[in-house]
């Protein structure tokens, strides 16, 4: 069996009205004609939705394969798990998303079982001039409040708002009410689960003419109406020189790395999903693959720790791992 290298996936481009074609114009991917293009799933292992090796004598092989035959070399640590638990995607909202929630591990235990809930993190890579992202409740809105401005319509009323900047990023728990505005392009990290509960749909019809469904009993049960309002993290700096975490949570921790010239990743078992928002990259252990540039997503096998990245210009890197 090849022995691992860091991983270069096929994306799962995902076509939605809301999309729009700054994959290609933002981060320099290929994208077939076509002007919604809403979202890129980088790493994902969820039934047949599989990332598939791009490259390489591994080339065509599966997450979900690479998970089962070779569970020491590729999550060291994590070996045992039965899928791969993280989904890693990019997102361009050309037009405001539905506003949702998800549930937690619990709630999604009594309601949807096996799925569990979902909490995500966002990275913003791009926002347009006055667009804005909703995260959680502004203060003193409880259950009937909320309850009452979803059947009149004017929930908006109810939802923290902000101005994103590019860099920004926002921590989603499970029980957050959130929608991502027109004109934001964001990096997502996300508990491998598709619960959503879809709360309001701005008063818009669907392709077919029908407003979508909305699901607001099951929502308003998932809401934590604890959380309250959700402005972007404050990044914390770490004992590393150029990487700050943006979140630790029980379900991953998200860093950003700024290389000037060479660092280091951990060598402490454990796989990392590594994503270029700008530069280039060599690994030192892969001296046959090209350069990785900017826009770029992989994921790099826990056998690879202590590898060398050499980044021949100024490079931004997020960096997600399990904790
Ligand atoms: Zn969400």
């Amino acid at each position: 069996m090849p022995s691992l290298e860091p991983l270069r996936f096929r994306p799962l481009l995902r076509r939605y009205v809301w999309g729009g074609r700054r994959l290609a114009t933002q981060l320099d991917r290929d994208l077939p004609p076509g002007d919604d293009y809403a979202e890129s799933w980088e790493i994902c292992d969820r039934g047949v939705d599989q990332s598939v090796v791009a490259e390489g004598d591994l080339a065509g092989a599966t997450l979900h394969e690479l998970l089962r035959d070779q569970p020491a070399a590729l999550v060291g640590r994590h070996a045992g798990l039965e899928r791969f638990p993280l989904l890693f995607k990019l997102l361009d909202a050309q037009r405001v998303l539905s506003v949702q929630v998800h549930p937690d591990d619990r709630r999604a235990a009594q309601l949807t079982p096996p799925d569990l809930g979902k909490t995500e993190a966002w990275v913003v890579l791009h926002a347009e001039p006055g667009s804005v992202i909703y995260a959680g409740l502004k203060r003193g809105f409880d259950r009937r409040a909320v309850e009452r401005e979803l059947h009149r319509g004017t929930v908006e009323l109810c939802l923290h708002k902000f101005a994103p900047r590019v860099g920004d990023c926002v921590f989603i728990p499970a029980g957050a009410v959130h929608a991502l505005g027109a004109g934001v392009m964001i990096a997502e990290i996300q508990q491998s689960s598709d619960v959503t509960y879809r709360l309001f749909d701005w008063n818009r019809l669907g392709s077919d003419g029908q407003p979508r469904a909305l699901h607001l009993e099951q929502g308003l049960e998932a809401i934590d109406f604890a959380l309250g309002p959700i402005d972007p993290v404050q990044p914390q700096s770490t004992e590393q020189p150029g990487v700050e975490r943006l979140v630790t949570c029980e379900q991953f921790v998200l860093e950003r790395w700024c290389v000037a010239d060479r660092a280091t990743l951990p060598n402490d078992d454990r796989c990392r999903i590594v994503l270029l928002v700008e530069g280039a990259i060599q690994f030192g252990t892969a001296s046959k693959q090209r350069p990785w540039v900017r826009g770029e997503t992989g994921l790099v096998p826990a056998c690879c720790g202590g590898v060398e990245l050499r980044s021949p210009l100024p490079t931004e890197l997020l960096v997600i791992y399990l904790p």
